[in-house]
């Protein structure tokens, strides 16, 4: 395989300039930016972008996507095709993990009703017994890959008391246990938060839904950095209703954006953000870094990185 032309497809806007990923690029490849829903493809080896478009099928031989998670690509339509998918895991470990600290920070020190209050001009000191201090508090992190990682860090340099759950079941530097899947409802029981750092595959979808809110403290929060549907919205709404988890933080959701008419919107414990827990100005950088890597890797005949498909 050869790749000498690259198309970044203009989906890539939804988290940073396009131009800025050309130009990063093109000192090793020539590089345009196309809208791959309505230009050819044909000029192009390979594509970099965040939307999936059944012409990747038929036109190039690489898609690498800006993303972690790649759950709305076709894998077995893109094997099918011999197209190679690759993904952007690995460069969202500090940015996710900040957001995270600054959830867990929001409600622990009432920074939420703070800023809600601000907006109504409204002076509303929280009472005297609402605000606490993370250290010693148990967050139970919900996968361990890169995004699990760089949660970790965060906690653990904000003193809580960090467990975790992973496929594999494997210790980690920094989380006290670790349980496996089948341990989840033990794993999130005591905890104060519980963060999901998970891909959306079929093991995972609707992997916190009723049950698992009922085997949560009741002023647990729930944070969502993964995907929406790995978290049953409905059950979510329900248990936030009726007082059986405490609050959430929710950077992704089951319909993007959430609609105007969502229920989530309206809780006075509840914190939304727009998909955006790995943004940084670095991203088209890091972004670029990878597709690099891969263009060293294809020229030495070797196995690209991230290789998904
Ligand atoms: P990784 O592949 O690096 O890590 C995934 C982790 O999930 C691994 O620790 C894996 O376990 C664990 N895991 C997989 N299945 C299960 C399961 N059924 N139960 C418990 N743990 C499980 O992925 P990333 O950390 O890079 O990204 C994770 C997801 O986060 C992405 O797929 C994407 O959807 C989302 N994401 C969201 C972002 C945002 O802006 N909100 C930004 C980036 C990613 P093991 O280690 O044992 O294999």
């Amino acid at each position: 395989m050869e790749i000498s032309s690259i198309a970044v497809d203009e989906s890539v806007s939804t988290v940073f300039p396009p131009e800025q990923l050309r130009d990063a690029l093109v000192d090793i490849v020539d590089v345009m930016i196309i809208d791959a829903g309505v230009d050819s493809l044909e000029p192009y080896d390979a594509v970099v972008t965040m939307a999936y478009h059944d012409s990747y099928l038929e036109g190039v031989y690489w898609i690498h996507s800006i993303q972690a998670g790649v759950d709305r690509f076709p894998f077995d339509e893109l094997r099918e095709h011999e197209v190679i998918l690759t993904n952007s895991s690995g460069i969202h470990g500090s940015a996710v993990g900040e957001t995270v600290a600054g959830y867990m920070l929001s409600f622990a020190r009432r920074l939420l009703p703070a800023v809600k209050s601000q907006t109504q001009r409204e002076w509303s000191p929280p009472t005297w017994d609402d605000a606490y201090t993370l250290a010693d508090e148990r967050c139970c992190i919900v996968g361990l890959g890169t995004l699990g990682r760089g949660i970790v860090k965060q906690a653990s340099a904000l003193g809580l008391d960090v467990i975790g759950v992973r496929r594999s079941g494997e210790s980690l530097n920094g989380v006290r246990t670790v349980y496996t899947p089948d341990d989840l409802h033990t794993a999130i029981r005591e905890s104060k938060f519980v963060v999901l750092a998970v891909p959306l595959v079929d093991e995972t979808h609707h992997l916190m839904s009723t049950e698992e809110f009922a085997a949560m403290r009741d002023d647990a929060i729930l944070i969502n950095v993964a995907r929406g549907p790995v978290v049953d919205q409905d059950a979510l709404v329900d248990a936030l209703e009726a007082g059986i988890i405490g609050g959430a933080a929710l950077d992704v959701f089951e319909a993007e954006p959430l609609p105007k008419d969502s229920p989530l919107w309206d809780f006075e414990e509840v914190l939304i953000t727009p998909h955006c827990a790995g943004f940084t100005e670095d991203y088209y950088r890091n972004v670029a870094d990878l597709v690099r890597e891969n263009l060293v890797h294809i020229d030495a005949g070797e196995e690209l990185i991230n290789k998904i498909v």
